[in-house]
């Protein structure tokens, strides 16, 4: 810990929040030779991510896996070249979840097409809705900048590529609702593929045919996680940026401007007031925070930040010894709306990444409530356990209790990019060039996902390094 700020020098940077979107601002801030500090209310970094070990299993208390979509996050993973490891081709396989013969009738796990061939035999998608899907190249493109993800996918593919690949597409990212969520801030490339090409499959031919420099091609798409579990990475980071600049269980913290520029942060470190002080200050925790630790702006300077809705999602681990899924080998299963409105997806972490569970075994990562079931996150442990193990049974054909039961509550899981957004990003805009130095950052902001963390991260190191 620093000392207070009667003897500490002005820091280049204060960050609040050592999740992964502060760790990786620290971490380029650092290669970039910037002094700063970074202060967090747990007792621990990595915020969501949060990989435990027991029995041979390693599991993850939040986010699984990321994807390599950007870039910053192919420089990241080159950065740590032993760390990061791609998943096994099983995770190429996802599944979707359809009655077949109904609502209410057998429920299986189909695979999502992934060729025009497999597209045409899929009985997730009507006849209708195939033969339509010719057309979608020639159909006019929207003129509603707002259009909800769901009007969009009717309008272009049809309802029944929005019931069973959009909508738990939607399920398994943002624990949300397409009928909510704002194509251009939910979406920004599926937007983009319409707007610049009028089709989304004109779009998509355009991207494959273009030639890719070095950095494009070292955009995979491929799923990712870090040996050991994704803490190996968010303390990898922790080891690099120095321990010594951090400040662990921190509380009530608030920040400050300061007459003439600059900023100072007032916290409680083990009973003792504490102050730090520095050029730049970056937030990355979420919105329902930021009044207490911005107390010199107005509860309607804010209102339009703090009116974000966050899904709120129960996680659990499942971990079998020596029962193996052959019939379930995938990514994972994800769940339309209309087959279960408390289930969300039931990832199988084991199949992508063999270290998971010991060997012969099996691990799932299991998804419920998100917007479609908010309340779900009070009901007791015993009720989840019910609900879950009758969902094991009925659709995975388990019959035995898991070896590795363990349920987490995230109620600020994820944050929904709806029709609100455009007012949010203005309002944050205008506090940054109001106050100079303040950067608002996190899942507020520029997507939600561990890609969009990192990409953040880097774009803010080099802005502030840059100035
Ligand atoms: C259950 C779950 C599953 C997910 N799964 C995936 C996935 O598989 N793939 C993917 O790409 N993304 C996933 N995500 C999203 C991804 O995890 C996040 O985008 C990313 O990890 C968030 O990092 P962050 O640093 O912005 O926020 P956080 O990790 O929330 O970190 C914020 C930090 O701020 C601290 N803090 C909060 N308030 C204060 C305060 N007042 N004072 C001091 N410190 C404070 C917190 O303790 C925390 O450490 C998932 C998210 C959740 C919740």
């Amino acid at each position: 810990m620093q000392t207070d700020s009667t003897t500490s020098p002005q820091l280049d940077v204060l960050i609040i929040g050592a999740g992964l979107t502060g760790l990786t601002t620290a971490y380029h801030l650092r290669q970039a030779g910037l002094s700063l500090h970074l202060i967090d209310q747990a007792d621990r970094t990595g915020g969501v991510i949060h990989t435990h070990h027991e029995g041979g299993f390693t599991y993850e208390a939040g986010p699984t896996t990321g994807i390599l979509s950007h870039p910053a996050v192919a420089r990241l993973s080159e950065a740590f070249p032993q760390l990061l490891y791609t998943a096994s081709q099983e995770a190429e396989r996802r599944l979707i979840l359809k009655s077949l013969g109904g609502k209410g009738q057998r429920q299986t796990f189909l695979p999502l097409p992934s060729s025009p061939l497999s597209g045409l035999r899929t009985p997730l998608f009507t006849l209708w809705d195939k033969l339509r899907i010719l057309g979608e190249p020639f159909r006019r493109k929207g003129t509603e900048p707002d259009e909800s993800v769901a009007e969009l996918v009717v309008r272009r593919l049809g309802r029944s590529f929005l019931d069973y690949a959009v909508d738990p597409f939607i399920s398994g990212i943002y624990a949300g609702d397409p009928h909510h969520l704002v194509t251009r801030y939910a979406l920004p490339k599926l937007y983009a593929l319409e707007q610049e090409h009028g089709s989304f499959i004109r779009g998509a031919l355009a991207k494959a045919r273009a030639p890719k420099d070095a950095e494009a091609r070292s955009v995979t798409k491929e799923i990712f996680s870090s040996r050991g579990g994704l803490t190996s990475l968010t303390e990898a980071l922790t080891e690099a940026i120095g321990r010594e600049h951090f400040t662990l269980s921190a509380t009530g913290a608030e920040l400050h401007p300061e007459e003439g520029g600059g900023w100072t942060v007032r916290f409680t470190e083990g009973g003792q007031p504490r102050e730090l002080s520095a050029r730049h200050v970056i937030t990355t925790i979420p919105a329902p925070s930021l009044p207490a630790l911005l107390p010199f702006l107005s509860t309607e300077d804010l209102a339009p930040i703090t009116s974000l809705r966050y899904a709120p999602i129960v996680q659990v681990a499942w971990g079998m010894r020596s029962v193996s899924l052959p019939h379930f080998y995938a990514f994972g299963g994800l769940v339309p709306s209309r087959e279960d409105d408390e289930l969300l997806g039931i990832l199988h972490p084991s199949a992508c990444f063999p270290d998971r569970a010991p060997r012969g075994g099996t691990l799932l990562s299991i998804f419920l409530g998100g917007m479609r079931s908010p309340q779900l996150i009070d009901r007791s442990d015993e009720e989840i356990r019910q609900l879950v193990t009758k969902r094991m049974n009925r659709l995975l054909g388990i019959d035995t209790p898991p070896d590795l039961f363990h349920i987490f509550r995230h109620p600020l899981a994820i944050p929904q990019y709806e029709a609100s957004t455009g007012a949010r990003y203005e309002r944050i805009t205008h506090l940054e060039s109001q106050y100079p130095g303040l950067h608002l950052a996190g899942g507020l902001r520029d997507g939600i996902g561990i890609p969009d963390r990192i990409k953040q991260g880097e774009a803010l190191a080099r802005l502030i390094a840059g100035e």
